[in-house]
């Protein structure tokens, strides 16, 4: 079945609508960043498939409130924890109230993330370090808290064959290299290998590491860039698949990855952008 995507402000585009499976049941999820974009519809993903959720926010506390009662609706617990990722002590008080709240952790989902836009020699180092202290070093802290919690633990077979997943939101940006944005696609190009790198590490312990990688998906900071006929037909050149991603995309493809439905499935990125790195400029010869 197919439906409209709702609220878009550009032309309309034709969306799948799937019933996400229940296949996290029991299981007990961190998304940082829940609380707007892509950390929301994950959030609500992820509570659809049975998971209870902690929806981290560093922002106001009423939007990760509004998140968690939705992730509720489906029946689940959610718990809307503050905590800025790039800090060691603020990450550590999130994962041991998590841990007393929900008693354990079996899916990370490092997802937030954040850009400081500059030409490279005007680029500040505060912009530089605000950016790779979010997107890598907030990624890394939470990863080693996981890590932690999952070989302590260990495989709990009623609730997964695995002892814990971890994905990490990544972006088309960790192959393909921006101009303007060197802070930005250096972090996601961090991402890639710090992924690759633990799971190699974890993979004995049964414990799963991904990455997801979007490319242009319908969320408030970038929907006003694409608003315009002009600007959103200027995109369509770079997707091959002619539509832009919504947040409910990425929300399906996290639930697989941290379901065992993917089990076979280490150290990957999955992109979900459309054919973005399919280098669509090259389909009429090159
Ligand atoms: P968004 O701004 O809606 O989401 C980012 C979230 O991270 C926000 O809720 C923000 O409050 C939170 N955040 C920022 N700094 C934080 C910190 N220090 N501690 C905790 N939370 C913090 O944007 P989005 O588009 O939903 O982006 C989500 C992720 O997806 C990011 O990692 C982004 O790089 C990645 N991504 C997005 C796209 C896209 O097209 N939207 C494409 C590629 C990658």
């Amino acid at each position: 079945m197919q439906v409209e995507a709702e609220n878009a402000t550009y032309p309309k585009v034709t969306v799948p609508d799937c019933q996400v499976p229940k296949s996290l049941k029991g299981q007990k999820a961190l998304v940082t960043g829940a609380s707007s974009g892509i950390g929301k519809a994950v959030a609500i993903a992820l509570g659809q498939a049975g998971a209870d959720v902690v929806v981290n926010y560093v922002g106001t506390e009423g939007a990760a409130e509004e998140v968690a009662a939705v992730v509720a609706d489906s029946g689940v617990r959610a718990l809307a924890i503050r905590a800025d990722v790039s800090q060691e002590s603020e990450v550590e008080a999130m994962f041991a109230k998590m841990l007393k709240e929900f008693g354990t952790i079996d899916i990370l989902v490092n997802n937030a993330g954040l850009q400081k836009d500059a030409p490279f020699e005007r680029m500040t180092l505060a912009q530089w370090n605000t950016v790779i202290g979010v997107n890598l070093t907030g990624q890394f802290l939470c990863a080693r808290a996981a890590v932690r919690e999952f070989k302590r633990r260990g495989v709990v077979k009623e609730i997964s064959v695995s002892a814990g997943k971890i994905i990490c939101m990544s972006s088309v940006h960790e192959t393909i290299p921006w101009a303007g944005h060197v802070n930005y696609a250096a972090s996601k190009g961090g991402i890639m290998m710090m992924m690759k790198s633990i799971a190699q590490e974890v993979a004995p312990y049964r414990i799963r590491v991904n990455s997801i990688c979007p490319g242009a998906i319908r969320t408030p900071i970038n929907t006003g860039a694409w608003s315009t006929q002009e600007a959103y037909e200027s995109l369509m050149t770079l997707i091959p698949y002619k539509r832009i991603g919504e947040p409910e995309d990425i929300g399906r493809v996290a639930v697989f990855l941290a379901s065992d439905q993917s089990d076979y499935v280490n150290g990957a990125s999955i992109f979900v952008d459309g054919g973005m790195t399919l280098y669509p400029g090259f389909a009429t010869g090159g």
